[in-house]
Parts: C-alpha cells; structure tokens; sequence
C-alpha cells in the first residue's frame, strides 16, 4: 500500500480496516488480471478477436501463423516462447498496418480533414489504444489487432475525430457515435477485456 510518510501505523490500519471490502477486491480483480494476463507460450489461452484460443506451438519448415477452430497455431522450424513473442508482434504490425492505417486515412477523407493528418505511426505502449496531437499525428497501439474489427474501427474513429475536435466534448462524442454507432458499448468492452491484450 501507498501512504504519505507522515501517516502513523494507527492510521493505516484504520484505513485498511475501513476500506477492506474495497481493497480485497481489487487485490481479486489483480489476480484475474495476472492469470489473464497473455503469455506466448505452447498451450496457453489467447483472447483473440473476442474468443478465448489456444495457442500451439507447431514445429515447421513454413514459418506463419494460422487461425483453426479454437486454435492459434504458430508455426516455425524451431519454436520457442521468445521466437514466437517475436512472430505475434510481427504479424499483429503486419494487420495493423493493412487495415489501421489505409482505414485512418480514407475516413479522415471522409470527414475531410485529411490535410490534417501529418503521419499515422503505429506504436506498442504500456496503456494506450490511441493518440492523436495536435500537430496531426496519429498514432495506435498494434495489440489493438487482437480485439475484434468493431473495436478497432471504434479506436479508429476516436483518434481520427480528435482531428476535429481536440477534447472530449460532447459534440465530440457525437461525431464519433454519428461514425460508430453504439460506440460506448465498445468503450465498456475495452474497459473489461483490454487486460487480456498486453504482453511483455
Ligand atoms: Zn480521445
């Protein structure tokens, strides 16, 4: 636990006492978080595209990756956790930059603000989906391929928005829902599953 030095033992106890309910259950939400938590290894569980998959390792000439049935198979002629992190990270830039990038572009097109955009960079970052400065940068977070396209076009569209409106106001929020309808479910969804997405 985190407290100001000053705090006397007395008072820390009397404020785990008082908040214990609270604090168990975020020590619960964190153990979930760690045993979702995605790890590129042979048999274990990856959330892709709103379904729960097993990854396997498959020792082959073709080095690829494949999506069969309830599987995630990642093939290479000599596979390990760290060779196959590699090869995850690369086909997830791969997809993000066919489908994020032209998708960023032609609906900034659309809302004819295309001008604005200087560069749409594609980054991995510890807490973020998406970025947009006000100089027309864009940037998004790659492991945003491992949610499903409606997620992904809802962060497209946040960012690309934020071309127009710098803020989070309301005219806003009804920019993005006129593109995304129904858009704060995909905010709730994010809010509930994007700690299955990063992985070290
Ligand atoms: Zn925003």
């Amino acid at each position: 636990m985190r407290c100001p030095l000053s705090a006397t033992n007395k008072e820390i106890d009397e404020f785990i006492r008082s908040n214990y309910d609270w604090i168990n259950e975020r020590l619960e939400e964190e153990r979930i978080f760690e045993k979702e938590m995605l790890k590129i290894q042979n048999n274990s569980k990856i959330f892709y595209r709103a379904r729960e998959l097993t990854i396997v390792f498959r020792e082959r000439r073709e080095k690829r990756i494949l999506v069969s049935g309830n599987k995630f198979i990642i093939q290479d002629n000599k596979i390990n956790p760290s060779a196959a992190t590699i090869q995850v990270e690369d086909y997830l830039i791969d997809k993000a930059s066919e489908y994020i990038i032209p998708r960023a572009k032609s609906l900034a097109r659309h809302l004819g603000v295309d001008g604005k955009i200087k560069e749409v960079k594609l980054r991995k970052t510890k807490s973020k989906w998406g970025h947009c400065t006000s100089k027309g940068i864009i940037q998004f977070n790659w492991l945003i391929m491992l949610a499903p396209y409606s997620i992904i076009d809802y962060i497209i569209t946040h960012e690309v928005c934020h071309l127009i409106y710098m803020d989070h106001s309301r005219h806003f929020w009804n920019l993005v829902e006129s593109i995304c309808p129904g858009h704060k479910d995909y905010v709730t969804w994010l809010n509930n599953h994007e700690h299955r997405f990063w992985f070290e």
